[in-house]
């Protein structure tokens, strides 16, 4: 795998929250558009698509971290990551780095919140290496694979993922489910009551909308399905005591 090289890891997001972003790029290619791809492309660090989905390791991530927790105060819980993804599907090489800054950035006794479309490694429950309080999750917003295909081509299949953070979950560990950009019934009809009844065992469900594409916002629809969406996931959680999350 190519590599780069950056000057710092550890930063501060416009959210308000501290992450690190190890790889430039990210094999899943996703289509609704990926918001980090836009702003790469815009600021010239790739060409296009293509370019975005052969990703490139930061080669001096370990060293960056250790110098930087020594220094950076009051980092309460490091996110991986906002514009790459840290456990990539089928990028070993990716997977590895990511387990070595959770470990280190657990040594510092800081938690990590991990957030994948790929498959979380089963390694992350071992409690002598990875700090307890971190949380692990995937993004989902269906369970139809021709959808995946279609809008997160390089993804891990959808049945993968909720494996992955179901083995966590029975090894003690905190999980979450993404649910966003969750799609309009002109793009996929689908019962969201079928997605919830496969992942129920989480601690934590984030719900929100689709932004950034012409065909949710031209669903005339959109702000009522929204809405009641919204209230279907939080009546589910609410009964099985899930934490509940949404924008706004
Ligand atoms: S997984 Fe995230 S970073 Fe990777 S292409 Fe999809 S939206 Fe972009």
């Amino acid at each position: 795998m190519d590599t780069i090289e950056r000057k710092t890891l550890l930063n501060k997001s416009g959210l308000g929250f501290w992450c690190i972003n190890a790889v430039q790029g990210c094999s899943h290619g996703c289509r609704y558009p990926c918001h980090a791809f836009m702003l790469a492309r815009r600021y010239g660090r790739v060409r296009d698509l293509g370019d975005w989905c052969r990703p490139k390791l930061v080669s001096n991530a370990l060293q960056l971290i250790d110098k930087e927790l020594r220094r950076k105060r009051a980092v309460d819980c490091v996110h991986m990551s906002l514009t790459t993804d840290p456990f990539m599907f089928g990028q070993p090489e990716v997977a590895s780095l990511s387990l070595q800054l959770i470990e280190r950035i657990n040594e510092a006794g800081i938690p990590c919140s991990i957030l994948t479309k790929g498959t979380l490694p089963v390694e992350l429950a071992d409690a002598g290496r990875f700090d307890a309080k971190n949380t692990y999750g995937i993004s989902l917003v269906s369970l139809d694979e021709p959808f995946r295909k279609r809008w997160e081509p390089g993804a891990a299949p959808y049945a993968d993922r909720i494996a992955a953070v179901r083995a966590l979950h029975d090894q003690g560990c905190r999980t979450l489910v993404h649910i966003e950009p969750y799609p309009t019934p002109n793009v996929i009809v689908q019962d969201i009551a079928a997605m919830l009844g496969q992942i129920a065992f989480v601690d934590h469900i984030f719900f929100s909308g689709w932004n950034y594409n012409s065909r949710v916002s031209d669903y005339a629809a959109r702000d009522a399905f929204y809405a009641e969406q919204t209230l279907v996931v939080e009546e589910f959680c609410r009964e099985r005591g899930i934490e509940f999350e949404t924008i706004g």
